[in-house]
């Protein structure tokens, strides 16, 4: 089938690798100027010469390439190997074939694509890189800085989307409004590096006693807001009592004992967050107004759905 002379012609010059395997001697009978030092030893093994290997190689297509009485099937395998006696990667494209004297053949033409390689990989770390600065990015804009809780942006965006949900499937939907008591004491008497060291303690102990589907934010200065879907007033209050308990017994380091007022509120048909928020506000206020250190709920109460 092949003119021997017009196919050394035609590949002799050609930039990549061009070797042709006898598959029942399993030696290479042909290669091409890019392999320049296969064909020096007689007797020699493909794998010997291809790949400086002492065995078989485990991926060798011949079977897949020749039917069960050892004819060309005609297919074309194109796979991707890495040849590690060279350190470079090749892409393969393989056919069986008549040889010119009757003899079945491999024809494999290999391609160094290490280059390419090396381009994809290093395309795929730049791709990592750049998730990964873009997820700090993400995580910047959404939290405050120094207690990692979610900022006002985020709890704003959240307090939207859980409202509709309230709305649209009738679930409840409540608001917990925290303000600490008396901290500008704090900053006055132990200074400012205390004072946001407290604050960052107030986030470990809220984001302790609220539930995994709260969302805890600093809503601004000393003040925290926890969104709590699914729960009604009275689950909101009880929750917001935990909390204003817990920090009424911790000893902070340097500061001793502090407290805080809360006001919960929850949605009601029709509402909007403003008012949702403002009705807790209120309900904050009169916590300071009653003494602090205590927790109110909105007034006057209406009848909530309950799910
Ligand atoms: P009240 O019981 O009425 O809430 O009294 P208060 O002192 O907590 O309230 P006020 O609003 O007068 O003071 C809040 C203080 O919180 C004033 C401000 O300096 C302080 N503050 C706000 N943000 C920060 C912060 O990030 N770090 C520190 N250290 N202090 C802050
Ligand atoms: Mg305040
Ligand atoms: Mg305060």
């Amino acid at each position: 089938m092949f003119n021997d002379e017009i196919f050394d012609i035609l590949f002799r010059l050609v930039p990549f690798g061009v070797y042709v395997v006898d598959v029942q001697k399993l030696e290479v009978v042909y290669s091409n100027d890019f392999y320049k030092n296969m064909n020096k030893t007689p007797g020699a093994k493909c794998w010997e010469e291809v790949y400086q290997d002492h065995r078989k190689c485990i991926f060798c297509k011949i079977g897949d390439l020749t039917n069960s009485e050892g004819k060309p099937t005609g297919e074309i395998v194109v796979y991707e190997h890495f040849n590690p006696s060279d350190d470079k990667w090749y892409q393969i494209q393989e056919q069986c074939v008549y040889w010119y004297d009757g003899r079945v053949v491999k024809v494999s033409i290999s391609v160094d694509i290490s280059k390419i390689k090396e381009m994809q990989n290093d395309l795929a770390e730049a791709h990592a890189d750049l998730r990964l600065a873009h997820q700090e990015l993400e995580k910047v804009a959404l939290t405050d800085p120094l207690t990692h809780l979610f900022n006002r942006g985020k709890i704003d965006e959240v307090l939207k989307s859980e409202l509709d949900r309230a709305k649209r499937y009738s679930m409840p939907l409540s608001i917990i409004l925290l303000d600490m008591d008396h901290f500008k004491s704090v900053n006055d008497g132990h200074g400012h590096l205390a004072g946001d060291a407290l604050l960052k303690t107030m986030a470990n102990i809220i984001s302790e006693h609220a539930r995994q589907s709260d969302l805890v934010g600093r809503w601004g200065g000393e003040e925290f807001v926890i969104l709590c879907p699914g729960t009604d007033l009275e689950n909101a209050y009880n929750c917001a009592e935990r909390i204003r308990e817990c920090i009424e017994q911790t000893e902070f380091d340097t500061v001793g004992t502090k407290t805080a007022s809360l006001g919960v509120s929850c949605y009601r048909d029709g509402d909007t967050e403003e008012e949702l928020v403002r009705r807790a506000d209120k309900a904050l206020y009169r916590a300071k107004q009653a003494g602090r250190n205590r927790g109110k709920c909105e007034w006057p109460q209406v009848k909530t759905r309950k799910t």
